[in-house]
């Protein structure tokens, strides 16, 4: 029987999500689902000195937001809890002695000192930072230099000590990599990792191979950058006897500065003045904030959709999808080997589609509240839905609904009557009295029937409508925009619309 998929996401909770870290989340959830699997989450948490606090309830609020929920994670629970690697650092150690015994690892007893001085002794031009590697390990304090007898003292007195790998001699350690094909490393060019700290926490490396084989992970997916780490978990694999039970392997490719030129940064969204982060994020320490994909005002949708295509497509010219559609034509070996160019005006499209695409009773909460912030009340729902279909069609971001939205709920604060007085005559003050009247005491209020009573009097005055359009659109507006204006009346309401009209009537009479 095939084995069901299990598939993880394994962050270290150390402050925000990087849109790369959450397309990994994406194509590990894809891949589940397509193949009826399951998608873990499990918080690697064993590096204390790098823990963030609030960075865990970040991420599981960002999955929320991006409807990527886990099928087992420290939040969900699931049948091989505890999924945060602190919670589970009793069931390193044994493995860390089995490799020990078995000679693939050793003790090392060297102090922080010691490690500072082999650097400073070792460093070279071509070398400025020497590594703990099958070179220098016959150098130092470890259980391969000292004696039985010796190692046997160090460790009953509970002398302070780490076990490190013991990367063999110019092997060459090679695997499939699902997106990359074979890939091959010469063992001589990579040190011997730590593997279990003096405190008995293991590091990443010992925690995320234990934790993939007793979680049952059947597929590793992870981003690029931990390429380079590939062969001392494979060796670990290996050297635990588990090389049959061993993920399959897909390093995703970065995503790239907009002009290609390197791994996109965080720093980079704020010199180019776009999110780089899926969610608003406050450094606790710093008290620095960086803006979000959610609170800049894309939809979920659209965020997952453009993710999805960052180095990644189904073949054809198709690029909005919909989460169950990617899920079905989403394949590892469409990913492509190059990193992805990051390009916000792209990223934009997709929200414009997917606001396009959305209903207006789909996007209504979320108007609402966007409107909310912006201190407008939108109470009426059917008005807002109203609203919303009117206007959606002009909006890139949800706080364009903002924009376009606002004076249906109140009267705009300031109207740019400077556009209207270069060309305003008494003709036109006269048109916009009588107009008014007559709206007060028209008795149907549509579009089309405003707009047939606008027409009359214009051609009663000897006006062409053309000239009295702008004028009635700041009288509504406030300014140079939004949808038609007999719609914008007739949402608005009669006493609203004469309202406005005769205030700036006022302001312009008293200018
Ligand atoms: N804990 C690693 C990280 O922070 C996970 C890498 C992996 O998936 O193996 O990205």
């Amino acid at each position: 029987m095939e084995k069901k998929v299990r598939v993880r996401f394994a962050p270290s909770p150390t402050g925000g999500l990087h849109l790369g870290g959450v397309r990994t989340v994406l194509f590990n959830y894809l891949f589940a689902k397509k193949h009826g699997g399951d998608f873990i989450v499990r918080i690697e948490d064993t590096d204390q000195t790098r823990f963030v606090e609030g960075a865990e309830a970040y991420i599981f609020n960002t999955l929320a937001w991006c409807g990527l929920t886990p099928d087992e994670s420290p939040l969900h629970g699931g049948p091989y809890a505890p999924y945060r690697q602190s919670e589970r650092k009793a069931s390193y150690k044994q493995y860390a002695d089995q490799l020990v015994n078995a000679g693939f690892a050793y003790y090392a007893f060297d102090t922080p000192e010691d490690l500072e001085q082999m650097r400073a002794q070792y460093k070279t031009d071509e070398n400025p930072s020497p590594q703990y590697n099958h070179l220098l390990r016959t150098k130092m304090r470890n259980s391969i230099t000292l004696s039985e007898a010796e190692v046997a003292a160090l460790l009953a007195a509970g002398t302070p000590h780490v076990v490190r790998i013991k990367m063999p001699l110019d092997e060459t350690v090679s695997f499939t990599d699902m997106i990359r094909g074979e890939v091959s490393f010469n063992t001589s060019q990579v040190d011997d990792k730590v593997l279990l700290k003096a405190d008995g926490m293991p590091t990443y490396h010992l925690a995320v191979v234990v934790d993939d084989y007793l979680m049952k992970i059947t597929h590793a997916f992870r981003g690029e950058e931990w390429l380079p780490s590939a062969p001392v978990h494979i060796l670990l694999w290996k050297y635990l006897g588990w090389s049959a039970e061993m993920p399959e392997w897909a390093h995703l490719p970065l995503i790239l500065k907009p002009d290609g030129n390197g791994k996109l940064s965080k720093r980079d969204g704020d010199r180019l003045g776009f999110p780089v982060f899926a969610m608003d994020w406050t450094d606790p320490k710093t008290g620095e904030k960086t803006t979000g994909f959610k609170e800049r005002g894309f939809l979920p949708q659209a965020f997952v959709n453009l993710l999805a295509l960052l180095g990644w497509n189904d073949g054809t010219d198709n690029e909005v999808f919909t989460i169950d559609e990617l899920i079905a034509a989403f394949s590892m070996e469409r990913v492509h080997k190059g990193g992805a160019k990051f390009n916000y005006e792209k990223a934009l499209w997709y929200n414009q589609e997917w606001i396009k695409r959305a209903t207006a009773a789909d996007l209504a909460d979320q108007v609402a509240e966007t409107l909310a912030a912006a201190g407008t009340t939108a109470s009426n729902r059917e008005v807002l839905l109203r609203v919303i279909d009117l206007v959606k069609e002009r909006c890139t971001l949800m706080a364009d609904f903002v924009t376009q939205g606002s004076f249906f709920f109140m009267s705009p604060s300031e109207f740019d009557t400077a556009s209207i007085q270069p060309k305003w005559t008494d003709q036109k003050n006269m048109f916009f009295i009588e107009l008014s009247k007559a709206f007060e005491s028209s008795i149907v209020w549509e579009a089309h029937d405003l707009e047939k009573t606008f027409k009359e009097i214009a051609a009663a005055h000897d006006l062409k409508p053309g000239e009295l359009m702008l004028p009635l659109r700041i009288m509504l507006v406030g300014g140079k925009f939004g949808p038609g204006v007999f719609d914008i009346a007739a949402i608005i309401g009669k006493e609203e619309t004469v309202n406005r009209i005769q205030k700036v009537l006022s302001i312009l009479e008293h200018n």
